[in-house]
């Protein structure tokens, strides 16, 4: 009798927004020395991974016009390194559902990748632990750990050296998405030009760390910061419109995410962020205005899929 084909294996993982992303002068590498509070959020990239013979992908949602579908792909290049590592044969036809914008400033290449490499370990029974999930992650891009690990993180290094941070509570935060996306490079070159004296070796503020700790959103609120901001103003100058009407809009503060362009902004529940998303909308700064709840968890494993009929 014939095995019935493996349906194939679901796994999500989280878009993040940066509650303080704090920048340190370039290294000779050509890396920037960062200190950052990752939050993962609730809009998340959907990898399902089914058999197949070789490495296939299709991209669909949110932005996928933008996306790459050849070999430099993030989700294809998890794969690819997963079965290097490990030297497996198996293939796997990955679909990648996008949610988070393409170039936002919400590492959604990053969630694809680490989704892809959990779908990928599960679908080949290649076994690794998240440990070991972890460092192949960091192989790909400093953000790939996060999107592993998940919650609230403190990142050092390049953002890829992840300390987890205790946080209490769900926090609402509205999110302005633009049709356009910023390429991060191009923002910390903007940044290494606006700069005019030496930047201080980064580090994260403890208030920040102490209002997650007590669940305090007007606190965290006061202590939220990016210093690309004004790199990023400087590429794209309608995010001062942005960041102006989500402050008007009543939000408790304001950040932008990562290199931008997404800007998040705090409220204090569900019904408020509601109406600050209602009020942003009217202000017509943004191609999208969502509502997301945070910390959420890291790439996991959904239902199993179901075979077709
Ligand atoms: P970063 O993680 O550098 O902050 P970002 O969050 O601003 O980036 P992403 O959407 O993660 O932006 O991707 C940045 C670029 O990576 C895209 O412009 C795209 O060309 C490329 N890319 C490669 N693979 C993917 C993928 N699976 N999804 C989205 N972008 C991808």
């Amino acid at each position: 009798m014939r095995t019935p084909e493996h349906p194939g294996v679901h796994v999500r993982a989280p878009g993040k927004i940066n509650l303080a992303l704090r920048v340190g002068a370039r290294e000779p590498s050509g890396y920037h020395p960062l200190a950052t509070v990752f939050q993962a959020v609730s809009l998340s990239e959907d990898v399902v991974a089914r058999p197949a013979e070789g490495l296939s992908l299709t991209v669909e949602g949110r932005g996928c016009d933008l996306v790459p579908v050849d070999g430099t792909n993030l989700a294809l290049r998890a794969a690819e390194l997963l079965r290097t590592v490990t030297g497996t044969t198996a293939g796997a036809a990955l679909q990648v559902t996008k949610h988070v914008p393409v170039a936002g400033g919400m590492a959604g290449g990053s969630a694809d990748a680490a989704a892809a490499l959990l779908a990928c370990d599960q679908l080949w029974g290649t076994g690794l632990d998240r440990r070991e999930l972890v460092e192949l992650g960091a192989e790909l891009g400093a953000d790939v750990p996060f999107a592993l690990t998940g919650l609230t993180a403190v990142g050092a290094g390049h953002g890829d050296v992840l300390t987890s941070a205790m946080s209490r509570g769900t926090y609402h935060w509205v999110l302005a998405l633009q049709d356009e996306g910023l390429s991060t490079p191009r923002v910390f070159a903007a940044f290494d030009d606006l700069l005019e004296d030496e930047p201080p070796a980064p580090e994260v503020d403890e208030g920040l760390l102490a209002a997650l700790l007590a669940g305090d959103p007007h606190e965290l609120a006061r202590h939220l910061v990016n210093d690309l901001t004004d790199a990023a103003v400087d590429l794209m100058p309608a995010l001062d419109d942005v960041l102006a009407a989500s402050a008007r809009a009543g939000a408790l503060g304001t950040v932008l995410s990562g290199s931008g362009p997404t800007v998040a902004a705090l409220a204090l529940d569900a019904e408020h962020a509601a109406s600050v998303a209602e009020v942003l909308r009217r202000a017509e700064v943004a191609a999208e205005v969502l509502v997301v709840t945070a910390p959420a968890p890291g790439a996991r494993v959904l239902e199993p899929v179901r075979a077709p009929l």
